[in-house]
């Protein structure tokens, strides 16, 4: 079972821009040949390192490494010092391979050579991906080859994805989102792959996709231009991912381009386990329901919301040298704990409220999930986003402080506004107004960079 099997059984359907990225072009013969010409270099090495530059020569790459069975840890193009150090320490890649002139090892893609060798089994680090470092140290998360498979297989199933569809993206290619699902999803379905470089409204609106795939933060930014917007309503599916969907962008995506963006909900440790589907309901603050062969529950759940906790042959093998923390992220019955909340509604849908460490507030013996109350806030006119937290408190053990972007309501107006439509205990207790949330690359909030109350 190949990993990539529209590279290694051309079917015919090969063309010479199979691929774009960033604007140059490549058939899939071309990057089979230059990917042979990697792999016949690294053969044996322990792991190597891609500086992950939006580029071809990332993919061929990544693409060599998968072929010649040698585990491979992007590293992000505008990592400081500090950041490169700590993963090419940690992983011990021996070699980095790049775009000429970057300091690592030239990658050619007019050079080509045969490479043949034996599948590896599906067990075998495919990639060393590492997580985003939103909650601590980010940490080298070991993803079979398997895992990347049956993910990909599920998403086709959920989305319809087949060769006849054009992905198009401009996803940064070293997390999950933008390489294992916007690079090899596209070589595993065989589909044509256009990668934007930038992901600007104008770029989606001419990259001609019928899938798109987009953080939050790329969303809305599409939605604030209408004209690049109402462009994509040709599109046959719009994915959004990585982080909360704000209802306000999901109802303005619907309004300009006809259809409702599908949600999917996942991470590095354990890739994508739950997505809306293209033939089924899609809501706004939902994620939908596990792809085939995962299994989801809620732990301790109380007031109905929970931990989630996921199970199937998605998984990761483990955290890269840390076997304490590959543990405590594990039940004692083998299932991932994934530090989010969440809560499933009786058709089996799924609602990720927030992350256990920031998102689940404690306030006068109630547990609150930031993200219902986010949702509450973002529902007002004049709200462009909305972080919640949870504040020690005296009194309350912690109390509700909400953060947003607003512009021509008071404080006062906006805990009135969700007292109205949530519980009375779910109300803040404070409001405060910022220019932007802070965020990562990703669009996700960096709630530890919030300023102090
Ligand atoms: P670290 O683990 O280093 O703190 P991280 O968890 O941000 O960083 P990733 O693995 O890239 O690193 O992100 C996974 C997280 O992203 C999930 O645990 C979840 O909190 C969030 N997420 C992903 N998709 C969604 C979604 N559709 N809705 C809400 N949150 C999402
Ligand atoms: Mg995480």
């Amino acid at each position: 079972h190949p990993l990539l099997p529209s590279l290694t059984a051309p079917d015919g359907t090969d063309r010479p821009d199979a691929l774009t990225v960033a604007g140059r072009d490549c058939s899939r013969e071309q990057l089979l040949g230059a990917a042979g010409a990697v792999a016949a270099r690294i053969t044996g090495a322990p792991c190597v390192a891609v500086h992950a530059s939006a580029s071809l020569e990332t993919v061929v790459a990544v693409v060599g490494g998968l072929l010649a069975g040698v585990p491979v840890v992007p590293l992000p193009p505008d990592a400081g010092p500090l950041e490169r150090d700590h993963i090419l320490r940690d992983s011990g890649a021996a070699l980095v391979l790049g775009e000429r002139g970057d300091g690592g090892l030239p990658v050619d893609i007019r050079q080509r050579a045969d490479w043949s060798a034996p599948e590896p089994d599906g067990q075998a680090t495919a990639l060393l991906l590492y997580t985003s470092g939103t909650t601590g140290a980010p940490k080298g998360v070991m993803i079979p080859r398997a895992a990347v498979a049956a993910c990909l297989d599920g998403l086709a199933d959920a989305w319809h994805w087949t060769a006849e569809d054009t992905l198009a993206h401009g996803l940064p290619l070293f997390h999950v989102h933008g390489l294992v699902l916007g690079v090899l999803g596209a070589l595993r379905t065989g589909c044509r792959l256009v990668h934007t470089g930038r992901p600007t409204p104008q770029a989606y609106a001419a990259a001609g996709g019928s899938l798109y795939f987009g953080v939050p933060t790329v969303w809305s930014r599409i939605v604030a231009e209408p004209s690049a917007a109402r462009a994509l309503s040709g599109a046959r599916l719009l994915v959004s991912g990585s982080a909360a969907l704000p209802a306000p962008v999901f109802r303005g995506l619907e309004e300009l381009t006809g259809q409702r963006p599908v949600e999917r909900y996942g991470m590095t440790e354990t890739l994508i386990t739950v997505s809306a589907r293209a033939d089924g309901e899609r809501r706004p603050g939902t994620v939908g329901t596990p792809l085939p062969g995962v299994r989801t529950r809620i732990a301790q759940e109380a007031g109905g919301i929970g931990e989630l906790e996921v199970s199937g042959p998605t998984l990761f093998t483990g955290y890269l040298g840390r076997p304490q923390a590959t543990a405590a992220a594990h039940t004692a019955d083998g299932w991932f704990r994934t530090g989010d909340i969440a809560a499933v509604e009786a058709d089996g849908t799924h609602r990720i409220v927030g992350r256990a460490s920031t998102d689940l507030i404690k306030s006068g013996g109630y547990r609150i999930g930031a993200g219902e109350v986010e949702n509450a806030l973002l529902d007002h006119p004049a709200v462009a986003e909305a972080a919640v937290v949870g504040v020690s408190h005296d009194d309350l053990g912690q109390e509700i402080v909400a953060y947003v972007v607003a512009e021509g309501v008071s404080e006062r107006a906006l805990i009135d506004f969700v007292a109205e439509r949530l519980s009375a205990h779910k109300r803040p207790r404070r409001v405060r107004f910022l220019d932007a949330l802070p965020r990562n690359a990703m669009g996700k909030p960096q709630k530890r960079l919030l300023p102090p109350v």
